[in-house]
């Protein structure tokens, strides 16, 4: 029986979201072709992973080494494509991230298997790998099929899949690494995190968050004072942060954070699908723009089609007539 195997990504010791979507990915093709669902950890001490992983698949695949503990492609290429060919999966699934983007291309050079990359849905039927990306910025769905052939790679959204449950256990295999005693051309000689506010978009209730609409940054503390009535932080589009106008840490989107707030209120945000993807999952969004055809507006539960500079100021007189406030 064949199998399809997920590449893990995990950070901290922690399988990240997109390793568990990439695998309901990977469940939602095995439901229909019986296929096994396994996950590949590589790392230099993460079993911890691999025990989370075991939750949410059949098998494990294991592999640890020291050279491996930070992301390196040529190492964790040499690795995979061992482990593709000792197992021959029918396919092989990454998520759309930095690493799958890096990785996945790579991959199906050596292994000569067809890529399609950022599928938001995906079906294995014939023996044809058949997936959904969006085209357009969003505008058009495309499915997709690959020539035939062995094995296929396949790169997933985030966001696209929703996570299953952890059910059942799968079995954890440690698969010893090929050599990687050969000269690698790229040396990793640090990781640097990124400057954080001290602000955790990730674990705040309430998001007020601002995009290019808001027009300069002197316009911000606007957004500043309703978040802070409603005890909520502010975050950003990426422009803002392109412009400098907030740090790195407060971006929503898919180079940013994802957030799940149980209020999202997006200022002169278009809804592009990169930050959509970021914020799609809030509980509550309520979006302010001036265009009644922004993207924001298929994704927001309320939308009012005004001015922010307008609406703003009388949602913020509004909340503080109601606590009293002068
Ligand atoms: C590889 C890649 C990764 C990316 N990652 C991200 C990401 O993580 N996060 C992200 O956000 N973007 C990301 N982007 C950029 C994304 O494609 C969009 O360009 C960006 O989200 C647009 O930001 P915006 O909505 O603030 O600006 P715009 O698209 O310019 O929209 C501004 C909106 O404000 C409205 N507006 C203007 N004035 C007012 C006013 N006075 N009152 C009310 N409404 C007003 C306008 O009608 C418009 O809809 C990425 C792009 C690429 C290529």
């Amino acid at each position: 029986m064949g199998e399809v195997i997920v590449l893990a990504e995990h950070r901290g010791g922690e399988a990240r979201e997109i390793t568990l979507e990439a695998l309901a990915a990977g469940r939602k093709i095995a439901e229909r072709t019986g296929l096994k669902v396994a996950a590949l950890v590589l790392g230099s001490v993460v079993e911890r992973v691999a025990e989370q992983l075991s939750e949410y698949c059949d098998t494990v695949l294991l592999t640890e080494d020291e050279r491996l503990a930070q992301y390196h492609s040529e190492n964790y290429q040499r690795v995979i494509s061992h482990i593709v060919r000792e197992r021959r999966p029918r396919v092989l699934i990454m998520g759309h991230t930095s690493l799958g983007m890096d990785l996945a291309p790579r991959l199906a050079v050596e292994l000569g298997f067809p890529l399609i990359t950022d599928c938001i849905d995906v079906e294995f039927a014939d023996g044809r790998i058949y997936a959904t990306r969006q085209m357009y910025g969003g505008k058009l769905n495309a499915r997709v099929s690959a020539r035939r052939a062995e094995g296929y790679i396949v790169t997933v959204r985030a966001g696209a899949f929703r996570p299953g449950k952890a059910a059942g256990r799968g079995v954890v295999a440690r698969v010893a690494p090929p050599d990687l005693v050969g000269e690698a051309r790229m040396r990793v000689k640090g990781v640097v995190a990124p400057a954080e506010s001290g602000v955790s978009i990730e674990s705040a209730d309430v998001i007020v968050a601002v995009g290019r609409g808001i027009g300069e940054k002197i316009n911000i503390p606007l957004a500043e004072e309703l978040a802070r009535l409603l005890g909520g932080v502010v975050a950003c589009s990426r422009p803002i942060v392109d412009k400098g106008w907030l740090p790195p840490d407060r971006q929503v989107g898919s180079s940013g954070k994802t957030v799940k707030p149980k209020l999202y209120i997006a200022l002169g945000i278009s809804g592009a699908f990169q930050h959509i993807m970021g914020m799609m999952n809030s509980q509550l969004i309520i979006a302010v723009n001036k265009d009644p055809n922004a993207p924001i507006f298929n994704v927001a539960h309320y939308g009012v089609v005004d001015d922010l500079f307008k609406i703003t100021p009388a949602l913020i007189k509004k909340i503080k007539e109601v606590k009293g406030m002068k």
